[in-house]
């Protein structure tokens, strides 16, 4: 278990890499997101083994299919033990509902949080599946009905933070990539915000990756971040 707010992306190929980088980390000091590469190369029995050496795990597969299926896939999740477990807003009202349903509130369930609209998507693209909110509309829309089917929480980009916090009840938990520290390449990312901006903002998590997973010393750029976040 850890305190910490970070959240290190494992974004490798296999196990062997991901567990060559996890084995310089303290679970203490940092949380894990595994995704769907990850976990559609090495499976559940990775998860389990970052789980036995005590790692928070954010299972990053974004269910998104009728309630039913989406429910039994979020206590398939929680049976591998992880500390998060996310879904897509975009599944509706049935669906989030029956997710929270396998996956009451208590100490014991992972939390339970929801993708808005996917950060690589513009007004364009929105427009062309038949939505014509602008993104910022969308991600209000789809953040307010999954606190209002009593999820705990949404990722969403950095920029977006102030806009839910506006109109979001305070306890509602926002988890946010897009995070890069001063010193660190920009990358492909664009909407941005450095660890410290993105806590100030409001942010509850930070999904960091690259800055820490490609660092000669991932220890000093975590260290780095902590000294930042004053912890
Ligand atoms: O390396 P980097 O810090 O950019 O990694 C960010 C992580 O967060 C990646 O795993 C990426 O897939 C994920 N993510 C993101 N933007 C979103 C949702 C997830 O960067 N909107």
């Amino acid at each position: 278990m850890s305190s910490s707010p970070i959240i290190v992306a494992l974004d490798f190929p296999g196990e062997a890499e991901a567990l060559a980088f996890v084995a310089q980390l303290e679970p203490a000091r940092c949380r894990l997101k595994v995704g769907k590469e990850l976990f559609t190369r090495s499976g559940p029995d990775l998860v389990k083994k970052l789980v036995k050496q005590n790692f928070d795990v954010f299972l990053d597969l974004k269910f998104h299919d009728i309630p039913n299926t989406v429910a039994r896939a979020c206590q398939a999740g929680a049976d591998l033990g992880v500390w998060m477990i996310n879904v897509h807003a975009m599944g509706g009202r049935k669906m989030l509902e029956a997710a929270r349903e396998a996956l009451p509130v208590n100490d014991s369930n992972p939390k339970l949080i929801a993708v808005t609209v996917l950060t690589s998507m513009g007004a364009d693209d929105l427009k062309e599946i038949g939505l014509n909110h602008s993104p910022a509309e969308q991600v209000k829309q789809l953040a307010s009905l999954t606190s209002d089917c009593g999820l705990d929480g949404v990722v969403c980009s950095p920029q977006e933070i102030s806009l839910l916090r506006e109109s979001l009840d305070p306890d509602f938990e926002l988890i946010t990539p897009g995070i890069r520290p001063e010193w660190s390449v920009t990358g492909d990312q664009k909407r941005i915000m450095t660890p410290a901006e993105a806590m100030q903002a409001g942010s509850n998590y930070l999904v960091i990756g690259r800055p820490i997973t490609q660092a000669t010393q991932p220890m000093q750029a975590l260290e780095k971040i902590e000294k930042e976040l004053g912890l």
